[in-house]
């Protein structure tokens, strides 16, 4: 199979020309002929940085790489470029989404699902996803034999003892004792690879290991007191690996992992975790006590308890990025809405509140300054329409909570490339000089309706181009 789609079908389609006369001769000379170089002209460019959008913006591309974007005066087009004629569409930086987990060995992602999956995620303009936990080096390795994916970066799921030891006691209920094993034998079940570590052990040490299966970062799960979080955290940065965690890793709490200087938190549900006393925290060690315990206290009131907002302003003066998760928690109380007769549980009683208050706590980040990005939670298994998209949480975000589609847009561009952090978060995120040239051209503005993502024409990730209809069909890709 060849190694790419050709770029000059796809240019074809959309009307290429070769461009000649890229300038008048007041201005400097045009630059000499490069190789691989495109020229996207006359779109509306916004590149992500921030600033206002640009009409009849030119985007130049040379091999992997832009290499200058701004208004028709400010990049001359080079002789023999390739030319997109992009009039009447709509340039933005490849999608980031910053949170999914691919790879289900037991659940048919670890095959030819894996691969349609992440042919979909680019085919959606999403150019870059970081994996927040499954099993680095076996998804690196699977990755790298495909032929269309976004960029893929990993992190290493680190847990406590109770994580993996939980002693098999019982959790006590009005209809009896359950037994649960631990988290982790479940997790390991599916084929991921979580690293254990306790107060006493070597932080250092267990950095390298994840550096050594190809993680570019640490995602704390559970069971890390603060000063564990704490240790992880420094030894990771000082490999250059940025650090994140559940809000929050039982016992640490949202705050705690905020000031010992972790990089990013996920799931607004788990702010409810300032609410317990780090005694209490301590108690909830199994899942069900924690749902039972979360779906007490947290009301649509107590995400504006001063405890939540503490850690909340925290976040916003550190510049903690803060990634909600609502499209995940959305799809499981429709699965509950769905049902049409069925018995009340726990677990449901849980989603519903978590649904209720991450949403509220999201409403207040967002009033207080707090960085979002709009990772999804997406996973790479399941009926379609039963897994959280980035487009889905971009909707939540704008349609649910009020932000811009501006805004929204930032949270899966250029504040995503911040969440994912490290050497790769600097050369994605926003189309400027020596970033990597990965674009979406769409036929409609998102800025005016964020809904206008679904209209994606093209695909560009390092330079290279896609249809959304080859990369779904799988036609034109051997
Ligand atoms: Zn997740």
């Amino acid at each position: 199979m060849a190694s790419t789609l050709s770029t000059a079908p796809v240019l074809g389609t959309l009307g290429l020309v070769v461009a000649g006369c890229g300038g008048t001769p007041a201005r400097p000379p045009a630059p000499a002929p490069l190789p691989s170089s495109i020229a996207i002209v006359g779109a509306t460019l916004w590149d992500g940085t921030g600033g206002p959008p640009v009409t009849n913006a030119v985007t130049l591309i040379r091999r992997d790489r832009i290499l200058c974007a701004g208004s028709a005066g400010e990049c001359a087009i080079p002789k023999g470029a390739r030319v997109v004629d992009a009039r009447g569409r709509y340039l933005i930086p490849g999608l980031i989404d910053s949170h999914v987990h691919l790879l289900f060995l037991t659940r048919g992602s670890a095959g030819e699902e894996l691969g349609l999956d992440l042919r979909d995620l680019l085919a959606q303009g999403i150019t870059t996803v970081r994996d927040m936990g499954t099993d680095p080096a076996a998804l690196l390795s699977r990755v790298r034999s495909l032929q269309a994916a976004p960029r893929v970066h990993a992190m290493q799921l680190v847990a406590g003892r109770r994580f993996f030891f939980n002693g098999f006691h019982g959790t006590r209920t009005a209809r009896g004792t359950i037994y649960r094993q631990p988290p982790a034998i479940a997790m390991q079940q599916l084929g991921w690879r979580p690293l254990q570590f306790d107060p006493g052990d070597d932080a250092e040490a267990l950095v390298a290991a994840a550096r050594k299966a190809g993680a570019m970062g640490l995602k704390l799960y559970a069971h890390l007191d603060s000063s564990s979080v704490r240790r992880l955290t420094e030894a990771a940065h000082r490999a250059g690996m940025p650090v994140w965690g559940h809000a929050w890793v039982q016992p640490a709490s949202v705050l705690e992992q905020v000031t010992a200087g972790q990089n990013g938190v996920v799931h607004a549900a788990g702010l409810a975790g300032e609410l317990f006393t780090v005694e209490d925290r301590d108690t909830l060690v199994r899942d069900g006590d924690l749902q039972a315990a979360t779906a007490a206290v947290a009301t649509v009131g107590a995400a504006h308890d001063p405890r939540v907002l503490a850690a909340l302003d925290s976040m916003a003066s550190r510049g903690t990025v803060f990634e909600p998760t609502l499209d995940a928690v959305r799809h499981s109380v429709a699965s509950y809405d769905a049902k049409l007769r069925h018995i009340p549980s726990l677990q449901e009683e849980y989603v519903r509140s978590a649904s209720r208050f991450g949403m509220e706590v999201t409403r207040q980040a967002v009033r207080r300054g707090v960085r979002i990005s709009a990772g999804s939670d997406h996973v790479s298994y399941g009926p379609r329409t039963d897994r959280a998209t980035l487009f889905g949480e971009l909707r939540l975000l704008v349609d649910s909570l009020g932000m811009s589609p501006t805004a929204a847009l930032l949270a899966a561009t250029r504040d995503a490339a911040r969440a994912v952090g490290g050497q790769p978060g600097r050369h994605i995120g926003t189309i400027q000089k020596g970033r990597y040239a990965d674009l979406v051209l769409l036929s409609k503005n998102p800025l005016e309706d964020i809904a206008n993502l679904e209209y994606v024409d093209l695909v560009i990730i390092g330079g290279k181009m896609w249809r959304p209809g080859q990369l779904r069909s799988g036609i034109a890709m051997n």
